[in-house]
């Protein structure tokens, strides 16, 4: 394609994940004419690679009609733990539902999850707001776009190829009841499709965070939407009445600018992979390689460009945190492989302690507030991020560790040599354990200690775990009396490092309602907009329950591209 000086689009989004492909399908579908621009050689973001799980209350689904405005917003002001625009927090409980109501009237195929919020035990919180996506078929982008999309990491697909939807990654997960069947019924799928793998290894089969992105794209070109990848945003445009008119971006370093009539979308991510902004932001340092985003992908280029023509930012100390681990990755030297341990670290069987040997956390509680507990720990102690996940030979029988997958996958035996006493650590007893990691011995053996006893009674009196319905989604039910807690006795006893990982950052440009980016003082910066983690969370400093990170960014690049379409539509007089 031609590019160069002279182009003009009526939008310009800067940004493929679901904040900006939301931006850029509404405002195409209100006829703007409009361009997605992409730094990436593959396009769909974090977003592509994600669960695709969005949280909206008040959906009024079936199973949610009682669900209100009030309860959502009550919800909130309980778990909400610093101040907040107020006006933007109720903005998005406004219109996700209406968002969700567009989705689903292009004929996106919306499931309500039953999946508790992440403070189950606040006042109307509910199980029933979180949403998923039905599978998409990736050919229909056609064949020269589908396996340019993003796809989810080879630990979210079965034997690192096979992509699963939520249901069967659960099934497996936990290997429920006709897991073999569910195995089995995903190969032949996969295999059977003769036609696909003459063209590539790819499954045509989109799932989760894939298949919500298939579906946005898929409307998205239908209307005209273009996307240009490898093209990366530089700099913003501004005229002399202070209103963004377009961006300055770079290809392969050539250098060009794009015009933009109504508005520019600021849908760029977070800076999830700037070490600099991290260190700028962030109260306990952190690496960029603890992210579980796209290496290298969202560096806060948007936000860098936006503070240069005075843009204010909020909530910019919070990430989206999840613990992960980080393991050499096989079959090639010198990469490394992040792995999310969301749900290991509260299975039973085990503990997590600092590196004095405390403990710190609930450890099953959402894993947002498993990292938030880490930040606060590691402000008081200096002995926490990283910190230990300590568990026995039954965990190991049945669960994984970041990527140590359970034995039943990956025996010991089959545990790559250099990887013991390097990233996973295994020893006869806890003391030796203990010695191993550079914990002190006898605070070890008490922790675990204390956790069999609270693993015998069922109950956990320093940090309640196994006591709400979140926690216990993902105990094992057949752990008795608490699905959270099984003694950690059983030789040979093991620990892995656990950081403070991401799934992007929180805090970001300061905007309003409508997505407006705000300058210093306040005031909207004409004709800027940001969404999705390029944008502060109306949220501050939670994380609500699950989908609470695509749920805002779809419904504020929905808001933002209404705000443009009124805009365009009062200066034409057309639309
Ligand atoms: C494994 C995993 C599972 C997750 N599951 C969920 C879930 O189920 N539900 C949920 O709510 N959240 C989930 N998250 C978090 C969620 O994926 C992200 O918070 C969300 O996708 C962010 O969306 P976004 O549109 O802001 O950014 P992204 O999807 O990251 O998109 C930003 C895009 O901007 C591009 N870009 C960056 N800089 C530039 C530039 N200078 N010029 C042009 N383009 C640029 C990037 O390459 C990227 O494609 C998950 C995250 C991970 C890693």
């Amino acid at each position: 394609m031609q590019v160069g000086q002279g182009d003009i689009y009526d939008v310009v989004v800067v940004g493929s994940g679901s904040g900006g492909a939301m931006a850029a399908l509404r405002a195409a579908d209100r006829g703007l004419s409009v361009l997605i621009i992409e730094k990436e050689h593959k396009f769909g973001g974090t977003s592509a690679t994600s669960g695709g799980v969005l949280w909206v209350p008040n959906h009024g689904l079936p199973g949610n009609e009682d669900d209100s405005r009030e309860g959502a917003l009550s919800y909130l002001k309980a778990i909400i733990g610093v101040p907040v625009n107020q006006e933007r927090l109720e903005a998005f409980v406004d219109i996700a539902p209406e968002m969700l109501a567009f989705m689903r009237s292009l004929d996106i195929p919306v499931n309500v999850g039953v999946w508790p919020d992440y403070f189950p035990d606040r006042p109307n919180a509910r199980s029933d707001r979180s949403l998923t996506i039905s599978t998409f078929d990736g050919r229909k982008l056609g064949d020269a776009r589908y396996p340019l999309m993003r796809e989810q990491y080879n630990r979210f697909k079965l034997f690192g190829r096979y992509s699963m939807d939520l249901p069967e990654t659960f099934t497996l997960m936990m290997q429920a009841k006709g897991w073999r069947r569910t195995v089995i019924n995903i190969l032949r799928r996969y295999h059977l499709d003769r036609e696909t793998r003459r063209a590539s290894h790819r499954d045509r089969r989109f799932t989760q965070g894939a298949a919500l992105m298939g579906w946005l794209f898929q409307k998205a070109f239908e209307r005209g939407v273009e996307l240009r990848t490898e093209t990366q945003l530089q700099e913003l445009i501004v005229d002399k009445a202070g209103n963004v008119t377009g961006v300055e971006v770079s290809n392969f370093g050539r250098r060009y600018t794009i015009s933009a009539r109504y508005g520019v979308v600021l849908a760029a991510g977070g800076y999830e992979w700037n070490q600099q902004l991290r260190d700028r932001f962030y109260p306990v340092p952190g690496l960029t390689r603890h992210s579980s985003t796209p290496e290298d992908a969202n560096r806060g280029e948007g936000l860098i460009a936006a503070e240069k023509i005075g843009a204010a930012t909020e909530h910019t100390e919070q990430g989206w945190w999840i613990p992960t681990m980080r393991l050499p990755m096989r079959h090639a030297s010198n990469f490394n492989e992040i792995h999310q341990a969301a749900f290991d670290v509260g299975r039973p069987h085990s503990v997590c302690v600092n590196r004095n040997g405390n403990r710190f956390v609930n450890e099953a509680m959402g894993y947002d507030s498993f990292g938030q507990a880490m930040v606060e720990d590691q402000l008081k102690t200096g002995a926490n991020c990283p910190c230990w996940l300590v568990f026995d030979a039954n965990f190991r029988e049945k669960f994984s560790a970041g990527g140590l997958l359970p034995n039943i996958l990956m025996p010991d035996r089959k545990v790559p040599g250099d990887w013991w006493d390097h990233y996973v650590f295994r020893a006869g007893t806890v003391a030796e354990l203990a010695d191993k990691i550079h914990v002190p011995r006898d605070m070890l053996e008490k922790v675990v200690a204390n956790m069999n006893e609270y693993a015998r009674v069922g109950t956990d009196p320093e940090f309640h775990r196994g006591d709400t319905a979140y926690d216990q989604m993902f105990g094992d039910p057949s752990c008795k009396p608490n699905p959270c807690l099984g003694p950690i006795s059983r030789p040979p006893f093991y620990a892995v490092p656990i950081n403070n990982g991401d799934l992007g950052s929180k805090g970001g440009l300061k905007c309003d309602a409508a997505g407006r980016v705000l300058d210093q003082t306040g005031s909207p910066i004409g004709h800027l907009y940001a969404v999705g983690n390029q944008a502060g969370t109306p949220f501050g400093d939670t994380y609500p329950g699950a989908g609470a990170t695509i749920g805002p960014a779809l419904t504020f690049g929905f808001a933002a591209a209404n705000d443009i379409a009124r805009r365009a539509a009062n200066q034409t007089g057309a639309r």
